[in-house]
């Protein structure tokens, strides 16, 4: 699973190159599912590509508002994405927690929003370099994954992201990864979620680190975003999965 997370960047002309690139690389060379989740002004000229050149990339929204009826300046609600041709969404991400203050309160509306939708989530968890020097890892992300186990989700997808990884151009070790996967599995499946999609990693991939973090077992993708931006790159690192492993 590869999620190109384009946060705020992007334009018409680069998202038909990017697909009809991307489509051409992978079709002939990958396996593994990708999604594209663009700005929310380009889903649907990129769901109108996907679906005219059936291309074989899926579509994800970056964001999604909480379902309080019409009633928000604004919002983006489930059914639209879903009508727009959004098969995932990204919940969570580090840069809205911190900027706009999402809260796990306003986390589990958008949770509920997408389930309501059938859409299938990607929850990003992650700590600070902070809570990572004291050793706090491990609770904050415990913490974090509470509210997922108060939405019956169908389909749900961990991004396991350090905030300090995150367009800082530093990836976390490998051994480090590993580890904090191992829990977050640990924790999903004593909880008995819906239909547990699996753990991708995210924080500053590239082509040249993709491949050592895809060849754990307990890593199932990855969640890229400054490397997302240029077709070839991700296709690259997309095709880092053809080496991995059992
Ligand atoms: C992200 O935004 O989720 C991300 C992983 O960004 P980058 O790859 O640029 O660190």
């Amino acid at each position: 699973m590869f999620i190109a997370n384009w946060k705020m960047n992007g334009s018409e002309s680069m998202l038909t190159g990017w697909l009809e690139g991307v489509d051409k690389t992978l079709d002939k060379n990958t396996q593994s599912e990708c999604i594209l989740c663009p700005p929310a002004c380009f889903l649907f000229q990129a769901s109108k590509i996907i679906k005219k050149q059936e291309l074989g990339i899926a579509l994800g929204a970056q964001d999604i508002d909480p379902k309080t009826a019409s009633s928000l300046t604004g919002g983006i609600g489930g059914s639209m994405l879903k009508e727009l041709g959004c098969e995932y969404v990204i919940i969570g991400h580090s840069e809205r927690r911190e900027l706009f203050k999402e809260d796990d309160s306003l986390l589990l509306e958008k949770l509920k929003s997408a389930f309501f939708a059938n859409l299938k989530v990607i929850f990003c968890v992650g700590e600070s370099f902070e809570e990572k020097e004291k050793g706090r890892t491990l609770n904050v992300l415990k913490k974090q994954l509470e509210i997922i186990y108060q939405v019956p989700l169908n389909n749900l997808m961990i991004a396991y992201e350090p905030v300090w990884a995150i367009g800082s151009g530093e990836t976390a070790e490998v051994k480090y990864i590993k580890e904090v996967h191992n829990k977050i599995i640990e924790e999903i499946k004593s909880h008995e979620k819906g239909n547990f999609l699996g753990v991708v990693y995210g924080g500053s991939i590239n082509s040249s680190s993709s491949k050592e973090i895809l060849s754990l077992q307990e890593v199932d993708g990855l969640l890229i975003g400054g490397s997302s931006l240029e077709h070839k790159e991700f296709s690259n690192i997309a095709m880092s999965i053809n080496e991995k492993k059992g």
